[in-house]
């Protein structure tokens, strides 16, 4: 798999064991996602093209290099996708997002998206913000929901996968790029992924 990108930074791996750890409250859990996801957008963007903007100087004026923010959209999956937002809006301000929900049934983990708010994408690149790939299901069906809406490009920013579920995603859409901060073992016989974090979007919103 060629479209995955997996950073492997100690700070990476140091706030993925934070969100691991039981006795990380959910305040610090969803501080925790943030600023992961503001580092997986780092990692993600390190082969951006960048553009000279003018911009006023205490000394005059100058062209110096600046990201074309206008040309992106975060996409969080709620719920566990939407601590993600923050971190990569304060990395690009200028940035837009849209909001995508999906839930899976408990039995089946089958998907079905029950609300989608994502602009047009003609033009711009997509980032959908979803930490946890279990099945890969989910994810899967949010990438296809973005590709309708025709994006540029789609990078997907996750925390943590299950091996087989990481695969499905790369292999059905060569076309995106991954970027994730750790593959796990496997997932257990009710889709939670070991030795994994439990369900992100309980651990985000205390429930
Ligand atoms: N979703 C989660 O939040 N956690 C898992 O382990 C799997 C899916």
């Amino acid at each position: 798999m060629k479209n995955i990108i997996q950073p492997g930074h100690p700070l990476i791996k140091t706030l993925v064991t934070r969100l691991r750890n039981l006795e990380t409250d959910s305040y610090t859990f969803r501080k925790t996602l943030s600023e992961l996801a503001r580092l997986l957008l780092y990692e993600a963007l390190k082969d951006e093209k960048t553009e000279e903007i003018n911009i006023k100087l205490w000394s005059g004026s100058g062209n110096f290099p600046y990201i074309k923010g206008e040309r992106y959209v975060f996409i969080p999956v709620l719920r566990a996708g939407l601590p993600m937002l923050d971190g990569v809006l304060e990395a690009v301000p200028e940035a837009s997002a849209g909001f995508l929900a999906i839930k899976r049934d408990e039995k089946t983990l089958k998907s079905t998206v029950y609300y989608d708010r994502v602009p047009p994408l003609k033009g711009k690149t997509a980032f959908i913000l979803d930490p946890m790939v279990a099945t890969g299901g989910s994810l899967d069906h949010a990438i296809s929901v973005v590709k309708g809406k025709k994006p540029d490009r789609i990078f997907t920013l996750n925390v943590i996968g299950a091996p087989d579920g990481v695969r499905r995603v790369c292999e059905n859409h060569p076309d995106i790029t991954m970027v994730i901060a750790q593959v796990d073992e496997k997932l257990d016989n009710n889709g939670y992924i070991l030795p994994g974090l439990g369900d992100a979007g309980d651990r985000a919103f205390n429930t």
